[in-house]
Protein backbone atom coordinates (compact mmCIF):
# COMPACT_ATOMS: atom_id res chain seq x y z
CA UNK A 1 0.00 0.00 0.00
CA UNK A 2 1.32 3.31 -0.76
CA UNK A 3 0.53 5.96 1.75
CA UNK A 4 -1.93 9.06 0.60
CA UNK A 5 -2.42 12.33 1.82
CA UNK A 6 -5.14 13.38 2.57
CA UNK A 7 -5.34 16.64 0.06
CA UNK A 8 -5.09 13.39 -2.91
CA UNK A 9 -7.77 11.47 -0.90
CA UNK A 10 -10.44 14.21 -0.74
CA UNK A 11 -9.41 15.03 -4.75
CA UNK A 12 -12.64 13.58 -6.32
CA UNK A 13 -11.35 11.25 -9.70
CA UNK A 14 -10.04 12.41 -12.79
CA UNK A 15 -12.70 12.17 -15.65
CA UNK A 16 -11.07 11.93 -18.65
CA UNK A 17 -12.79 12.77 -21.89
CA UNK A 18 -12.54 9.81 -23.86
CA UNK A 19 -10.28 6.62 -23.06
CA UNK A 20 -10.04 3.25 -24.83
CA UNK A 21 -11.54 0.30 -22.93
CA UNK A 22 -9.62 -2.65 -23.59
CA UNK A 23 -11.40 -5.65 -21.72
CA UNK A 24 -11.85 -8.12 -24.55
CA UNK A 25 -9.41 -10.46 -26.54
CA UNK A 26 -6.59 -7.88 -26.51
CA UNK A 27 -4.08 -9.81 -24.20
CA UNK A 28 -4.88 -13.23 -25.98
CA UNK A 29 -4.68 -12.09 -29.65
CA UNK A 30 -1.57 -9.85 -28.73
CA UNK A 31 0.49 -12.61 -26.87
CA UNK A 32 -0.41 -14.87 -29.91
CA UNK A 33 1.27 -12.60 -32.16
CA UNK A 34 4.45 -12.72 -29.75
CA UNK A 35 4.29 -16.08 -29.00
CA UNK A 36 4.11 -16.92 -33.01
CA UNK A 37 6.92 -13.93 -34.10
CA UNK A 38 4.44 -13.02 -36.30
CA UNK A 39 4.90 -9.32 -35.62
CA UNK A 40 5.32 -7.04 -38.03
CA UNK A 41 3.30 -6.03 -41.80
CA UNK A 42 1.97 -9.12 -42.37
CA UNK A 43 -0.06 -11.82 -40.74
CA UNK A 44 -3.05 -13.30 -40.18
CA UNK A 45 -4.64 -10.41 -37.82
CA UNK A 46 -4.13 -7.87 -40.62
CA UNK A 47 -6.10 -9.70 -42.86
CA UNK A 48 -8.95 -10.72 -39.97
CA UNK A 49 -8.76 -7.11 -39.06
CA UNK A 50 -9.42 -6.00 -42.91
CA UNK A 51 -12.29 -9.27 -43.61
CA UNK A 52 -14.03 -8.24 -40.48
CA UNK A 53 -13.88 -4.30 -40.94
CA UNK A 54 -15.43 -4.84 -44.45
CA UNK A 55 -17.92 -6.94 -42.97
CA UNK A 56 -19.02 -4.61 -40.58
CA UNK A 57 -19.37 -1.37 -43.32
CA UNK A 58 -20.65 -3.86 -45.81
CA UNK A 59 -17.85 -3.41 -48.20
CA UNK A 60 -15.92 -5.55 -50.70
CA UNK A 61 -12.68 -4.70 -49.96
CA UNK A 62 -10.57 -3.27 -47.03
CA UNK A 63 -6.76 -2.17 -46.44
CA UNK A 64 -5.44 -1.85 -43.14
CA UNK A 65 -2.99 1.15 -42.69
CA UNK A 66 -0.54 2.99 -39.75
CA UNK A 67 -3.22 5.23 -39.08
CA UNK A 68 -6.42 7.81 -40.53
CA UNK A 69 -4.40 10.20 -41.83
CA UNK A 70 -2.27 7.60 -44.26
CA UNK A 71 -5.45 6.04 -45.03
CA UNK A 72 -7.03 9.68 -46.29
CA UNK A 73 -3.63 10.25 -48.00
CA UNK A 74 -3.76 6.74 -49.74
CA UNK A 75 -7.60 7.17 -50.66
CA UNK A 76 -6.96 10.89 -52.31
CA UNK A 77 -4.13 8.75 -54.03
CA UNK A 78 -5.87 6.35 -55.79
CA UNK A 79 -8.75 7.95 -56.65
CA UNK A 80 -6.58 9.95 -58.96
CA UNK A 81 -6.56 13.56 -57.25
CA UNK A 82 -3.35 15.15 -58.43
CA UNK A 83 -1.26 18.31 -57.68
CA UNK A 84 -3.45 21.65 -58.27
CA UNK A 85 -6.89 19.87 -58.15
CA UNK A 86 -9.26 20.78 -55.85
CA UNK A 87 -11.40 18.73 -53.26
CA UNK A 88 -14.24 19.82 -51.36
CA UNK A 89 -13.48 19.36 -47.30
CA UNK A 90 -15.87 19.73 -44.21
CA UNK A 91 -14.52 23.19 -42.35
CA UNK A 92 -15.74 21.65 -39.34
CA UNK A 93 -13.20 19.01 -38.95
CA UNK A 94 -9.88 17.90 -36.92
CA UNK A 95 -7.12 18.80 -39.88
CA UNK A 96 -6.53 15.37 -41.00
CA UNK A 97 -8.51 15.46 -43.99
CA UNK A 98 -7.56 19.01 -44.77
CA UNK A 99 -4.11 18.09 -44.26
CA UNK A 100 -4.27 14.75 -46.49
CA UNK A 101 -5.44 16.64 -49.32
CA UNK A 102 -2.08 19.20 -49.64
CA UNK A 103 0.27 15.77 -49.14
CA UNK A 104 -0.66 15.62 -52.68
CA UNK A 105 -0.21 19.29 -53.78
CA UNK A 106 -4.58 19.61 -54.14
CA UNK A 107 -6.19 21.83 -52.92
CA UNK A 108 -9.39 22.18 -50.12
CA UNK A 109 -12.27 24.09 -50.76
CA UNK A 110 -13.80 24.54 -47.64
CA UNK A 111 -18.14 23.65 -46.94
CA UNK A 112 -19.57 25.14 -44.20
CA UNK A 113 -21.93 22.78 -41.67
CA UNK A 114 -25.28 22.60 -41.06
CA UNK A 115 -26.73 24.10 -37.90
CA UNK A 116 -28.95 21.12 -37.39
CA UNK A 117 -26.46 18.36 -37.13
CA UNK A 118 -23.14 20.36 -37.55
CA UNK A 119 -22.02 18.40 -40.89
CA UNK A 120 -20.62 19.40 -43.59
CA UNK A 121 -23.81 21.65 -45.51
CA UNK A 122 -24.96 19.81 -48.80
CA UNK A 123 -26.95 22.75 -49.76
CA UNK A 124 -23.57 25.00 -49.63
CA UNK A 125 -21.39 22.05 -51.22
CA UNK A 126 -23.88 21.83 -53.83
CA UNK A 127 -24.47 25.36 -54.67
CA UNK A 128 -20.24 25.91 -54.46
CA UNK A 129 -20.70 23.18 -57.80
CA UNK A 130 -23.28 24.71 -59.34
CA UNK A 131 -22.70 27.75 -59.04
CA UNK A 132 -19.19 28.33 -58.72
CA UNK A 133 -17.50 26.46 -61.28
CA UNK A 134 -18.34 25.66 -64.38
CA UNK A 135 -18.77 22.43 -66.93
CA UNK A 136 -16.16 22.28 -69.40
CA UNK A 137 -14.90 20.09 -71.91
CA UNK A 138 -15.67 16.69 -69.50
CA UNK A 139 -14.24 18.76 -66.16
CA UNK A 140 -15.72 20.30 -63.62
CA UNK A 141 -13.31 23.69 -62.55
CA UNK A 142 -13.82 26.53 -60.11
CA UNK A 143 -14.67 29.73 -61.76
CA UNK A 144 -12.30 31.81 -59.35
CA UNK A 145 -9.43 29.75 -59.31
CA UNK A 146 -9.43 28.25 -62.70
CA UNK A 147 -8.33 24.63 -61.30
CA UNK A 148 -10.11 21.42 -61.82
CA UNK A 149 -12.62 20.12 -59.11
CA UNK A 150 -11.93 16.22 -58.88
CA UNK A 151 -13.37 15.12 -55.38
CA UNK A 152 -15.54 15.48 -52.64
CA UNK A 153 -14.60 14.83 -48.98
CA UNK A 154 -17.31 14.68 -46.25
CA UNK A 155 -16.42 14.45 -42.96
CA UNK A 156 -18.67 12.78 -40.45
CA UNK A 157 -18.04 14.65 -37.72
CA UNK A 158 -18.68 13.23 -33.98
CA UNK A 159 -20.04 10.02 -35.03
CA UNK A 160 -22.98 11.54 -36.61
CA UNK A 161 -23.39 10.92 -40.87
CA UNK A 162 -23.51 13.40 -42.98
CA UNK A 163 -26.48 14.11 -45.30
CA UNK A 164 -24.89 12.53 -48.52
CA UNK A 165 -27.47 11.97 -50.63
CA UNK A 166 -27.59 15.59 -52.48
CA UNK A 167 -23.78 15.06 -51.96
CA UNK A 168 -23.92 12.22 -53.91
CA UNK A 169 -26.53 12.78 -57.15
CA UNK A 170 -24.19 15.93 -57.64
CA UNK A 171 -20.65 14.73 -57.67
CA UNK A 172 -21.93 11.50 -60.19
CA UNK A 173 -23.45 14.11 -62.44
CA UNK A 174 -20.26 15.59 -62.66
CA UNK A 175 -17.93 12.59 -62.52
CA UNK A 176 -16.57 13.70 -59.24
CA UNK A 177 -15.02 11.29 -56.40
CA UNK A 178 -16.56 10.88 -53.24
CA UNK A 179 -13.81 9.79 -50.40
CA UNK A 180 -15.85 9.79 -46.91
CA UNK A 181 -14.03 10.25 -44.09
CA UNK A 182 -15.63 7.87 -41.77
CA UNK A 183 -12.92 8.04 -38.91
CA UNK A 184 -15.00 9.26 -35.98
CA UNK A 185 -18.16 7.60 -37.05
CA UNK A 186 -17.50 3.81 -37.27
CA UNK A 187 -20.93 2.04 -36.58
CA UNK A 188 -23.09 5.09 -37.77
CA UNK A 189 -25.57 4.76 -40.45
CA UNK A 190 -27.33 7.04 -43.19
CA UNK A 191 -30.77 5.62 -44.06
CA UNK A 192 -29.97 2.20 -42.88
CA UNK A 193 -26.57 2.00 -44.61
CA UNK A 194 -23.21 1.87 -43.11
CA UNK A 195 -21.39 5.24 -42.96
CA UNK A 196 -17.95 4.35 -45.02
CA UNK A 197 -20.65 2.81 -47.71
CA UNK A 198 -21.92 5.76 -49.31
CA UNK A 199 -19.16 6.84 -51.58
CA UNK A 200 -16.46 5.40 -53.66
CA UNK A 201 -14.02 4.83 -51.02
CA UNK A 202 -13.46 5.67 -46.97
CA UNK A 203 -11.31 6.03 -44.66
CA UNK A 204 -11.10 4.79 -40.93
CA UNK A 205 -9.15 5.64 -38.10
CA UNK A 206 -8.47 3.64 -34.96
CA UNK A 207 -6.69 6.16 -32.79
CA UNK A 208 -6.66 5.98 -28.90
CA UNK A 209 -9.64 8.38 -29.05
CA UNK A 210 -12.03 6.60 -31.33
CA UNK A 211 -14.42 3.94 -31.08
CA UNK A 212 -12.56 1.33 -31.68
CA UNK A 213 -8.34 2.13 -31.15
CA UNK A 214 -5.61 -0.03 -32.31
CA UNK A 215 -3.70 2.59 -30.23
CA UNK A 216 -2.64 4.22 -34.11
CA UNK A 217 -4.00 2.94 -36.81
CA UNK A 218 -6.86 3.25 -39.70
CA UNK A 219 -8.11 1.55 -42.65
CA UNK A 220 -9.22 2.01 -46.31
CA UNK A 221 -12.46 0.42 -47.60
CA UNK A 222 -14.21 0.27 -51.06
CA UNK A 223 -16.19 -2.17 -53.32
CA UNK A 224 -13.72 -1.01 -56.62
CA UNK A 225 -11.30 -3.83 -56.75
CA UNK A 226 -8.93 -1.90 -58.71
CA UNK A 227 -9.08 0.88 -56.14
CA UNK A 228 -8.44 -1.43 -53.28
CA UNK A 229 -5.65 -2.99 -55.32
CA UNK A 230 -4.07 0.45 -55.77
CA UNK A 231 -4.53 1.40 -52.53
CA UNK A 232 -2.53 -2.13 -51.65
CA UNK A 233 0.24 -1.02 -54.11
CA UNK A 234 0.70 2.38 -52.47
CA UNK A 235 0.88 1.15 -49.25
CA UNK A 236 3.22 -1.23 -49.15
CA UNK A 237 6.09 0.95 -51.33
CA UNK A 238 4.55 -0.14 -55.08
CA UNK A 239 6.39 -2.82 -55.03
CA UNK A 240 6.29 -4.21 -58.20
CA UNK A 241 6.76 -7.49 -57.85
CA UNK A 242 6.43 -10.23 -55.04
CA UNK A 243 10.68 -11.20 -55.30
CA UNK A 244 12.04 -8.51 -56.52
CA UNK A 245 12.79 -5.60 -55.38
CA UNK A 246 11.54 -3.46 -58.81
CA UNK A 247 8.91 -0.14 -58.15
CA UNK A 248 7.63 1.49 -61.04
CA UNK A 249 6.31 5.05 -59.21
CA UNK A 250 7.15 6.20 -55.88
CA UNK A 251 5.29 4.23 -52.46
CA UNK A 252 4.50 4.54 -48.79
CA UNK A 253 5.50 1.90 -46.31
CA UNK A 254 1.89 3.01 -44.71
CA UNK A 255 1.04 -0.88 -44.03
CA UNK A 256 -0.26 -1.97 -40.53
CA UNK A 257 1.18 -4.42 -38.21
CA UNK A 258 -0.30 -7.60 -36.97
CA UNK A 259 0.23 -7.18 -33.06
CA UNK A 260 -2.22 -3.59 -33.71
CA UNK A 261 -4.22 -5.37 -35.90
CA UNK A 262 -5.21 -7.86 -33.31
CA UNK A 263 -5.70 -5.66 -30.86
CA UNK A 264 -8.11 -4.03 -33.90
CA UNK A 265 -9.77 -7.66 -34.15
CA UNK A 266 -10.58 -7.89 -30.61
CA UNK A 267 -11.79 -4.23 -30.63
CA UNK A 268 -14.04 -5.00 -33.17
CA UNK A 269 -15.72 -8.10 -31.53
CA UNK A 270 -16.72 -5.36 -29.02
CA UNK A 271 -18.63 -2.53 -31.53
CA UNK A 272 -21.52 -3.52 -30.50
CA UNK A 273 -21.23 -3.20 -26.66
CA UNK A 274 -19.52 -0.36 -27.34
CA UNK A 275 -22.24 1.89 -29.63
CA UNK A 276 -24.85 0.73 -27.05
CA UNK A 277 -22.68 2.14 -24.23
CA UNK A 278 -21.95 5.45 -26.22
CA UNK A 279 -26.21 5.18 -27.07
CA UNK A 280 -27.04 4.95 -23.14
CA UNK A 281 -23.84 7.99 -22.59
CA UNK A 282 -25.82 10.29 -24.65
CA UNK A 283 -29.38 9.76 -23.26
CA UNK A 284 -28.48 10.22 -20.08
CA UNK A 285 -27.10 13.50 -20.47
CA UNK A 286 -29.92 14.53 -23.25
CA UNK A 287 -32.41 13.75 -20.85
CA UNK A 288 -30.71 15.43 -17.89
CA UNK A 289 -30.02 18.92 -20.21
CA UNK A 290 -33.54 19.10 -21.35
CA UNK A 291 -34.23 21.68 -18.61
CA UNK A 292 -31.20 23.74 -18.71
CA UNK A 293 -31.20 27.21 -20.46
CA UNK A 294 -28.35 27.76 -23.01
CA UNK A 295 -27.45 24.14 -22.99
CA UNK A 296 -28.08 22.50 -26.31
CA UNK A 297 -27.68 18.33 -26.91
CA UNK A 298 -26.66 17.33 -30.14
CA UNK A 299 -29.61 16.08 -32.33
CA UNK A 300 -29.90 13.03 -34.39
CA UNK A 301 -31.57 13.00 -37.70
CA UNK A 302 -34.64 11.12 -38.60
CA UNK A 303 -32.25 9.23 -41.75
CA UNK A 304 -29.62 8.52 -38.98
CA UNK A 305 -28.45 6.47 -36.93
CA UNK A 306 -25.76 8.25 -34.95
CA UNK A 307 -22.21 6.17 -33.16
CA UNK A 308 -22.50 9.21 -30.52
CA UNK A 309 -18.22 9.17 -30.75
CA UNK A 310 -18.35 12.08 -29.06
CA UNK A 311 -20.95 14.21 -27.16
CA UNK A 312 -20.51 18.10 -27.81
CA UNK A 313 -22.78 20.76 -26.60
CA UNK A 314 -23.86 24.04 -27.25
CA UNK A 315 -23.48 26.33 -24.36
CA UNK A 316 -25.13 29.45 -25.67
CA UNK A 317 -23.35 32.33 -23.18
CA UNK A 318 -26.43 34.82 -22.66
CA UNK A 319 -28.60 32.32 -21.33
CA UNK A 320 -26.35 29.67 -20.21
CA UNK A 321 -24.81 31.98 -18.19
CA UNK A 322 -20.87 31.39 -19.29
CA UNK A 323 -18.86 30.54 -22.36
CA UNK A 324 -18.09 27.22 -23.69
CA UNK A 325 -14.49 28.11 -22.63
CA UNK A 326 -15.08 29.53 -19.45
CA UNK A 327 -16.87 26.32 -18.74
CA UNK A 328 -14.34 24.20 -20.08
CA UNK A 329 -12.13 25.75 -17.01
CA UNK A 330 -14.47 25.49 -13.98
CA UNK A 331 -14.94 21.78 -15.33
CA UNK A 332 -11.73 21.28 -15.26
CA UNK A 333 -10.79 22.43 -11.85
CA UNK A 334 -12.98 20.05 -10.53
CA UNK A 335 -11.34 16.98 -12.70
CA UNK A 336 -13.51 16.63 -15.66
CA UNK A 337 -11.76 16.88 -18.87
CA UNK A 338 -14.29 18.74 -21.69
CA UNK A 339 -12.79 19.62 -24.81
CA UNK A 340 -13.66 22.76 -27.37
CA UNK A 341 -14.70 21.48 -31.24
CA UNK A 342 -11.65 22.12 -33.58
CA UNK A 343 -10.79 25.42 -34.82
CA UNK A 344 -12.62 25.62 -38.19
CA UNK A 345 -10.14 24.77 -41.40
CA UNK A 346 -11.25 28.30 -43.15
CA UNK A 347 -9.61 29.71 -39.99
CA UNK A 348 -6.85 27.76 -39.81
CA UNK A 349 -3.36 29.63 -40.25
CA UNK A 350 -2.27 25.86 -41.97
CA UNK A 351 -4.66 26.58 -44.63
CA UNK A 352 -4.54 30.52 -44.85
CA UNK A 353 -5.83 31.39 -48.24
CA UNK A 354 -8.03 28.30 -48.67
CA UNK A 355 -11.62 29.65 -50.54
CA UNK A 356 -14.07 28.56 -48.34
CA UNK A 357 -17.84 28.82 -48.58
CA UNK A 358 -19.74 31.34 -45.74
CA UNK A 359 -18.54 29.74 -42.47
CA UNK A 360 -21.38 31.71 -40.44
CA UNK A 361 -22.50 28.16 -38.85
CA UNK A 362 -18.88 26.84 -38.14
CA UNK A 363 -17.77 29.66 -36.77
CA UNK A 364 -20.78 29.53 -33.98
CA UNK A 365 -20.35 25.59 -33.57
CA UNK A 366 -16.73 26.48 -32.67
CA UNK A 367 -17.72 29.48 -30.40
CA UNK A 368 -20.09 27.20 -27.93
CA UNK A 369 -18.76 23.74 -28.72
CA UNK A 370 -18.05 21.68 -25.90
CA UNK A 371 -16.97 17.85 -26.06
CA UNK A 372 -18.46 16.14 -22.72
CA UNK A 373 -16.73 13.04 -20.92
CA UNK A 374 -17.97 9.90 -23.09
CA UNK A 375 -15.27 7.06 -22.37
CA UNK A 376 -17.26 3.77 -23.52
CA UNK A 377 -16.10 2.96 -19.84
CA UNK A 378 -17.50 6.01 -18.22
CA UNK A 379 -19.28 4.91 -14.84
CA UNK A 380 -22.70 6.06 -14.43
CA UNK A 381 -21.31 7.40 -11.02
CA UNK A 382 -18.88 9.94 -12.80
CA UNK A 383 -21.25 10.65 -15.70
CA UNK A 384 -23.93 11.83 -13.11
CA UNK A 385 -20.78 14.28 -11.33
CA UNK A 386 -20.46 15.67 -14.90
CA UNK A 387 -24.25 16.41 -15.15
CA UNK A 388 -24.16 17.85 -11.17
CA UNK A 389 -21.48 20.24 -11.99
CA UNK A 390 -23.21 21.25 -15.13
CA UNK A 391 -26.07 22.04 -13.85
CA UNK A 392 -24.36 24.19 -10.70
CA UNK A 393 -22.70 26.09 -12.95
CA UNK A 394 -25.50 27.24 -15.21
CA UNK A 395 -27.73 30.45 -14.94
CA UNK A 396 -30.95 29.20 -14.97
CA UNK A 397 -32.96 26.26 -15.08
CA UNK A 398 -36.64 25.65 -16.65
C1 LIG B 1 -8.96 10.97 -36.05
C2 LIG B 1 -9.27 11.60 -37.34
C3 LIG B 1 -8.52 11.31 -38.50
C4 LIG B 1 -7.36 10.37 -38.58
O1 LIG B 1 -6.59 10.37 -37.50
P1 LIG B 1 -5.32 9.46 -37.25
O2 LIG B 1 -4.88 9.96 -35.91
O3 LIG B 1 -4.34 9.75 -38.31
O4 LIG B 1 -5.71 8.04 -37.21
C5 LIG B 1 -8.93 11.89 -39.69
N1 LIG B 1 -9.99 12.71 -39.74
C6 LIG B 1 -10.72 13.02 -38.65
C7 LIG B 1 -11.91 13.89 -38.81
C8 LIG B 1 -10.38 12.49 -37.40
O5 LIG B 1 -11.11 12.82 -36.34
Amino acid sequence: MTATSPSAALAPPFIPLCEPLLAGNEWPYVKECLDTGWVSSVGAFVDRFERSLAAVVARRHAVATVNGTAALHVALLASGVQADDEVLVSTVTFIAPANAVRYIGAWPVFIDAEPVYWQMDPVKAVEFLERRCVWKDGTLRNRDSGRRVRAVMPVHILGHPVDMTPLVETARKYGLVIIEDATESLGAQYHGRAVGSLGDIAAFSFNGNKLITTGGGGMVVTDDETLARRVRHLTTQAKDDPVEYVHGEIGYNYRLTNVLAALGVAQLEQLDLYLTRKRQIAARYHEAFRDILGLRSPVEAPWARSAWWMYAVLVDEPTFGMSARCLLRVLGEDRIQTRPLWEPMHRSRAHAGAQHTDCSVADTLVRDGLCLPCSVGLEPAHQERVIERIRTRAARER
